[in-house]
């Protein structure tokens, strides 16, 4: 395969975009090379500018679940972007949406629409810590909630787990209220409220984790974070992000029947426009302005051309209840992929729920950070790049999460599949 046009149109960028991208995990950094440039996409295909074509697992990191142009994705567009495409002032169409979002996700009454995920999760943590009067948010190592200041914070060396920046340019002072623990790890969790419960204003935490790859959390887990903020009076906010309208209709908390007190979502919400938004009980979100005091506001906020983008979406996920679909393909393509390694003598672990997988290059499962950092991440850079080259984009890191769209068909998953075998191959080599 060539990519001779995507190398110089990367140079070029280079010169006016730091590293030559406008978001990092989009820099092949992992993998070594530089990225593909994208020219289009259709359907569960990318195609780059150089003419070659891609089965493609990564759909703009989670949101493109109908595939890339689905026509009533592109006609809502069409149809929104003749009356103006930003106002400033309410629209029916983020009522319309607001009402879909609190039909569909358990926990939701009320929802206010911001433009990222990023957005999300800072104003909920800032509503959570207004709401409870209580500085301390919690956090697992592995998940990710976007650049949030206090978000971008690694566990420091003390027993406490008291946070340490992970970013230049965050200050001590941000850090220092983040608590940050093992996923998956309930004694931690006990020992954590058992000395800081009543200074807790939140819990933050993506229910299945795919920002480590995918690494479902363990039901118990969840269950007793749930009992301990309750008993606490802290809240507990479910990063929904990646997984709402992905896992299931109504998210991880439909699939798992555990309610959080806030939810954060993004991705799929905005049908491939720019939207994030987090809701919960009425009782807590009318501390909001302009019913309560707690500040958040956006020019862009509830846009109509991703108003519309994100309505058209949750139409079609609902008309058509496409999940049994994509669990069987996913199980197929997990299945297949398991064996292969296996024939090929390649320790490796398949960790799906849904929609969404992640091939590990570790010879036990992954069940938090630490499990997932003894990865093998330079079998998975030959693996991506042998891929690549038989036209299958998968995500340029070990850690992240491969998703499906609705268009992902029997035929693309043996294609996928005939090129894993080769690849495979390639490795044991
Ligand atoms: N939360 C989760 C679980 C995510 O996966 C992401 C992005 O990947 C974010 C938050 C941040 O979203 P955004 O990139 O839209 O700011």
């Amino acid at each position: 395969m060539r990519w001779e046009r995507s190398r110089v149109a990367f140079e070029r960028a280079k010169r006016v975009i730091p590293g030559g991208v406008n978001s990092p995990a989009r820099a092949f950094g992992a993998v070594g090379g530089h990225p593909i440039v994208i020219e289009r996409g259709e359907g569960c295909r990318l195609y780059d500018i150089d003419g070659n074509s891609y089965i493609d697992y990564v759909l703009s990191w989670g949101p493109m679940i109908l595939g890339h142009a689905h026509p009533a994705v592109v006609s809502a567009l069409e149809r929104a972007i003749h009356r103006g495409t930003s106002f400033g002032a309410p629209t029916e169409l983020e009522t319309q949406l607001a009402e879909v979002v609190c039909r569909l996700v358990p926990s939701v009454e009320k929802v206010r629409f911001v433009n990222s995920g990023t957005e999300a999760t800072m104003s909920a943590i800032r509503l959570a810590r207004a709401y409870t009067g209580r500085d301390k948010i919690v956090k697992f190592a592995g998940n990710y909630h976007g650049h949030v200041d206090c978000l971008l914070v690694a566990a420091g060396s003390s027993a406490a787990t008291l946070g340490v920046p992970t970013s230049p340019g965050v200050t001590h002072a941000a850090a220092k209220d983040t608590l940050v623990l093992r996923y998956n790890d309930v004694g931690q969790l006990e020992d954590a409220f058992n000395q800081h419960g009543h200074e807790i204003a939140a819990v933050i935490v993506e229910p299945v984790a795919g920002n480590m790859g995918c690494v479902p959390a363990d039901v118990a887990f969840l269950r007793k974070l749930r009992e301990l903020t309750t008993a606490f009076g802290s809240l507990l906010i479910f990063d929904e992000v990646m997984t709402g309208f992905r896992v299931a209709l109504g998210g991880a908390q439909s699939l798992l029947g555990i309610l959080p007190d806030l939810t954060t979502l993004g991705k799929i919400i905005g049908g491939g426009l720019p939207v994030g938004a987090y809701g919960g009980r009425t009782e807590i979100m009318d501390h909001i302005l302009p019913v309560g005091k707690v500040f958040q506001a956006g020019t862009l906020s509830g846009n109509p051309l991703a108003m519309a983008a994100g309505l058209a979406t949750l139409q079609v996920l609902e008309q058509e209840n496409p999940y049994p679909e994509l669990e069987k393909r996913s199980q197929q393509l997990a299945d297949g992929l398991l064996s292969l390694a296996a024939r090929a003598g390649i320790p490796v672990q398949v960790q799906r729920c849904g929609s969404m997988l992640t091939l590990f290059f570790n010879s036990q499962p992954v069940r938090d950070w630490d499990t997932a950092s003894q990865c093998d991440v330079k079998q998975f850079a030959q693996f991506f790049w042998a891929m690549l080259e038989r036209g299958v984009y998968l995500p340029c890191s070990q850690y992240e999460a491969w998703f499906l769209s609705t268009v992902h068909s029997e035929r693309e998953i043996d294609q996928t599949l005939e090129a894993a075998e080769a690849a495979f191959g390639q490795l044991r080599t």
